[in-house]
């Protein structure tokens, strides 16, 4: 199947369903930027889709950073004078600051609270912290639970580990006809978060299921990383191969109900910047579009001036505009099935533009060629509508001389891509034009 085809192939509805089913069952683990969650999380990643899992060992430098030690937690909680816990980290994996050190101790109240973690606007909600490279404990709650503790004595258990160990990541990667890779990049670090994380794993072992069915022009290499450290890492170890990479996106926020947006890359006129804008407007699909900036998730790294690649983001609400972001009530609630399928539907457009954006040659350059005697005027039949495709024969044959391609082609003539792409495949039936292989 082609690529092209895969709006029309694939069930989103099913897609929508067993992907929020997907965040589901990861969605308990207790992950981290290493440690025994993650891996947990890339074995069952690794049931779904073949996963190479890679463990790069504390200490290992990776250009200005080195890999930290694993952090390991199995249990933790805060309990009062009468031994109750009113802080218990078996109820939600978000109470434990990540990275905290081990600790059991009796606490005063007010030195407790310096290791107390709330949003006072948000009294409900238990905040997600992490201190991954300052030493430190903590603990996060609702802010109701904070007011509520009263003077007095508490025990607090911190039952984690910080020792030598590795980091690790996964990788998926898909053979195409060219060793021209796109990039698919998602972070797996995070605890029970759902936007923020599980969507963007959810989607992209989606998409890497439904690729593995496609005759692909690219090859496609899916990263689930931990974010930050992981992608320099990763970066770190394949600087070579990451030149391979043509166009990339960062998935993660795919989930919630807001509208799509897209950051773009550094460059922003790269091909990947152009294909999801062309893409979307030619679905209708609502995009606010924002430039690149420095500050969000992989694409930081990606994006650096030593690599300056070309990828860009397509999220729903972006990266801590949502008030949700980093709180318990990004939960299996804030994400929904039909939003999952709407990205997904984003996702596969995009993949379509880059897999049909070719350059072709135009076999008969002197004068347009006579289209009505090979049937390609007006009589057309069997195209929706024969007038624009019309326009899109002498579009395609105006600018196909080896150096527009068909995104080009589409973008200058105000037309939909598949339109063109449809187009230039007749017009290669026809003998009329050549696809050049750069
Ligand atoms: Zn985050």
């Amino acid at each position: 199947m082609k690529a092209s085809q895969l709006l029309l192939t694939v069930d989103l509805r099913a897609a929508g369903e067993s992907m929020h089913a997907f965040a589901t069952e990861l969605y308990p683990t207790c992950r981290s930027i290493t440690g025994d969650g993650l891996r947990t999380t890339l074995k069952r990643i690794g049931r779904q889709i073949p996963l190479e899992i890679q463990e790069v060992a504390t200490g290992t430098t990776v250009f200005d950073w080195s890999v930290p030690r694993e952090w390991n937690i199995r249990d933790a909680w805060i309990k009062n004078s009468r031994g109750e816990k009113v802080v218990d980290f078996q109820k939600s994996n978000l109470h434990v600051v990540q990275y905290s050190v081990p600790v059991q101790r009796r606490i005063s109240l007010d030195e407790l609270k310096t290791h107390l973690y709330s949003l006072p606007d948000r009294p409900d909600w238990i905040p997600y912290r992490t201190s991954y490279y300052q030493e430190t404990w903590g603990f996060c709650l609702t802010h109701r639970q904070l007011e509520k503790l009263e003077p007095g004595e508490y025990e607090v258990k911190i039952d984690s580990t910080l020792a030598e160990g590795s980091l690790s990541y996964g990788e998926h990667f898909l053979r195409g006809r060219t060793a021209d890779e796109v990039l698919l990049s998602c972070h797996v670090c995070h605890p029970s978060l759902a936007n923020d994380n599980l969507s963007g794993v959810a989607l992209s072992v989606k998409l890497a299921e439904i690729l593995g069915g496609c005759s692909l022009k690219y090859s496609y290499r899916f990263l689930f990383i931990p974010g930050t450290i992981g992608s320099i890492t990763w970066l770190a170890r394949n600087s070579e191969r990451a030149r391979q990479i043509q166009h990339g996106l960062v998935v993660t926020c795919v989930g919630d109900s807001g509208g799509l947006h897209y950051k773009r890359s550094r460059r922003g006129d790269a091909e990947i910047d152009r294909a999801v804008i062309k893409a979307l407007r030619d679905r209708r699909q609502p995009l606010e579009v924002r430039d690149f900036s420095p500050y969000g998730y992989d694409e930081r790294q990606y994006c650096s001036p030593g690599f300056n690649l070309p990828v860009g983001s397509l999220t729903r609400s972006p990266h801590g505009t949502f008030a949700q972001y980093h709180t318990s009530a990004d939960n299996l609630d804030f994400i929904r099935p039909e939003a999952l399928s709407d990205s997904l539907a984003a996702y596969l457009a995009v993949i379509s533009v880059l897999e049909g954006n070719s350059r072709y040659q135009n076999l008969n350059p002197w004068c347009e060629p006579q289209l009505g005697r090979r049937g390609l005027y007006r009589a057309l039949g069997g195209f929706a509508d024969a007038g624009q495709m019309e326009l899109a024969f002498l579009w395609v044959l105006n600018l196909s001389d080896a150096t527009h391609s068909l995104l080009d082609i589409a973008e200058r003539a105000d037309l939909p891509f598949e339109l063109i792409e449809q187009a230039a495949e007749t017009l290669v039936a026809h003998g009329l034009l050549e696809e050049r292989l750069v």
